[in-house]
């Protein structure tokens, strides 16, 4: 329910920073896909332009959930996981691209990504939303068994040892996001919007009247406000937070975000990250792995990978708020917050 509410909340303030523009929009529709309602919104002067976009990336979007979702029993990662330790699985072309991505992407963030995670996501119940706290020796287990490295492709078959299984939820939004927008630019539309859920959103060109798109960053303390404005053209933006899935027992936050070494939740002092990116699959997964590393590794890795173009939001969990130096301009304090320090990171 909690993230049906936020999903609301976060695609009426983007209508509302969308709707600042005198033009209205062309095209708004909602996609139901990977577990979170993904809003688009399209501008273009011709209608038959937006039904034919609405069409096609509602046929996307249901095929990327089908080979990447890890809840359908008939996916292709579902198929893979249900044979680790046996033979291969053959995949799609398509996922064997995502899957190799993710794994460079977990090999750049030195496992701090660890797309072999899956079995503690479900021992602690994020799958099923059946929450538990899983036990010091069952985690030892659990972790144990958690290395990307042992992810073997080969053409077009996965195989995976005794154990293991994968689950691209980090990086999955991220993908759809990029696949979209790169078909709506492919198919001329020079406006548009992509929301894929609470934390993943792509801005395709500029809003109609060439002003960038302003996208809120959600206060982890606060996850109802926005602390900061990013503005965005041709970019994305991703978010992870200890905010967006948890449950509490027994006094203590467990969250969705896991430390692949302990097979627990990231407990790295931060509650939120934002990564800003021209790669949505970049956005999503170094979000996610940031936030593992904590501020200082987070800002050595930022410092280490100019190749990667990105830039960077930390939260730390005593409110602190940094920023890389790469979003002077685009950056600034929301509403209510503009009396909050920001130290930039160079
Ligand atoms: P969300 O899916 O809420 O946007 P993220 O992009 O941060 O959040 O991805 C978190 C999801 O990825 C978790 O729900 C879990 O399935 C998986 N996951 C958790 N920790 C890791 C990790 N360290 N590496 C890879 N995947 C992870
Ligand atoms: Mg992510």
């Amino acid at each position: 329910m909690r993230k049906r509410l936020l999903c609301a909340l976060l695609a009426a303030a983007l209508v509302m920073s969308a709707g600042c523009s005198r033009y209205t929009a062309s095209r708004e529709f909602s996609l139901f896909a990977m577990d979170t309602l993904v809003n688009v919104t399209l501008y273009t002067g011709e209608p038959e332009a937006a039904s034919k976009e609405q069409a096609i990336m509602s046929g996307a979007v249901s095929s990327i959930e089908k080979a990447l979702s890890v809840t359908r029993e008939d996916s292709d990662i579902s198929r893979v996981n249900r044979k680790s330790g046996q033979q291969g699985t053959t995949v799609d072309s398509g996922t064997i691209e995502v899957l190799s991505r993710a794994l460079e992407l977990c090999q750049v963030t030195d496992g701090a990504l660890d797309i072999t995670a899956y079995p503690a996501v479900k021992a602690w119940g994020f799958t099923q939303e059946e929450h538990r706290v899983p036990s010091p020796t069952e985690l030892e287990a659990l972790a144990a068994k958690i290395d990307y490295s042992a992810v073997k492709l080969e053409e077009d078959t996965v195989t995976l040892p005794e154990g293991m299984e994968i689950d691209l939820g980090a990086v999955a939004k991220g993908y759809a996001g990029d696949w979209l927008a790169r078909d709506a630019r492919g198919n001329g539309i020079t406006s548009a919007l992509l929301d894929l859920g609470q934390s993943t959103i792509v801005a395709v060109g500029s809003k109609p009247g060439g002003s960038p798109w302003r996208i809120g960053v959600v206060d982890p303390a606060r996850p109802e406000n926005y602390f900061a404005v990013v503005e965005l053209e041709d970019m994305a933006m991703g978010t992870s937070g200890g905010y967006q899935r948890y449950f509490e027992q027994d006094g203590v936050t467990y969250w969705h975000i896991l430390d692949p070494d302990t097979a627990a939740p990231a407990r790295s002092g931060l509650s939120s990250v934002t990564v800003v990116s021209p790669s949505a699959f970049l956005c999503d997964g170094l979000s996610t792995a940031l936030f593992v590393m904590g501020l200082e590794k987070g800002t050595a890795f930022w410092r280490d990978h100019p190749e990667l173009e990105f830039e960077a939001i930390f939260v730390t969990e005593d409110g602190e708020i940094y920023r890389t130096a790469g979003l002077e301009g685009r950056f600034s304090l929301a509403e209510g917050y503009t009396d909050r320090e920001v130290t930039v990171l160079e």
